[in-house]
């Protein structure tokens, strides 16, 4: 996860697993599962009755592309969620809209982003007219830990780190050219949905 949560998330995540009996084998793959073990490219041989794969996901746009919408990894879609067609609409996962906030055109897989986004469609479909601003917000539950994030920073220079990641008492702050992206806590509920309020009064004011 150091990819969406940086190198100190990361490593608190790995030794939290590790506390409970978890084996990482890193920079290795599965070679091959028989019906006992699974053999990783690096020749080891591990025991398994059972195997969950996360592999990660990709959108079918398939349909869509033979629809004729515009497709961009995803499904393009306005600040309406309206597709290049009129009156065809996207939400979740599948579409890629203009995020106010970070002023990119972003695809997120995160349940209430998809929530959120059938909401607005469906007004939308309804003739309401409104945008989809809403603030990406997704938790990750590992064991008792509960890390909860809002904004969304795909690249950052600067990890502030107020509280103590080991300690589980942390909010961790993603910064672009001083600007704060995004923001991971734990156990700082209060704090994240004040760091939610800020992004959304950032992106009013970078409006108006
Ligand atoms: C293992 C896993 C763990 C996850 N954990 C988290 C988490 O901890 N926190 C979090 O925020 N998010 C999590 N997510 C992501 C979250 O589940 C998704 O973001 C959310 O379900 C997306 O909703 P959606 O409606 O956009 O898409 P989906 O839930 O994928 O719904 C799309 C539906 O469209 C149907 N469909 C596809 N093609 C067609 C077709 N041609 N005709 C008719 N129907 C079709 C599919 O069958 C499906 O039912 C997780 C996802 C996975 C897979």
């Amino acid at each position: 996860m150091e990819r969406i949560l940086g190198p100190q998330l990361a490593e608190f995540i790995r030794s939290l697993h590790e506390e409970h009996g978890v084996i990482f084998h890193l920079e290795d793959a599965p070679a091959a599962i028989d019906p006992r073990r699974v053999h990783t490219k690096s020749g080891v041989a591990l025991d398994a009755d059972l195997v969950v794969v996360g592999v990660g996901v990709r959108p079918r746009t398939q349909l869509a592309e033979e629809a004729g919408l515009a497709t961009d990894r995803g499904v393009m879609v306005d600040a309406h969620l309206e597709t290049s067609a009129p009156g065809i609409f996207a939400a979740g996962d599948i579409a890629r809209w203009p995020d106010p906030h970070s002023g990119e055109r972003i695809r997120v897989e995160h349940w209430v982003v998809a929530e959120r986004q059938g909401q607005t469609a469906a007004l939308n479909m309804l003739g309401f007219g409104q945008s989809f601003d809403a603030v990406p917000f997704f938790w990750s539950q590992h064991y008792d830990v509960p890390i909860n994030y809002v904004g969304h920073a795909e690249r950052w220079d600067e990890i502030e780190v107020a509280g103590d990641v080991a300690a589980r008492d942390c909010l961790v702050r993603y910064k672009r050219g001083g600007r704060v992206l995004a923001v991971a806590s734990i156990y700082r509920d209060l704090d994240s949905l004040k760091a939610e309020l800020d992004l959304e009064r950032q992106a009013i004011d970078r409006q108006s």
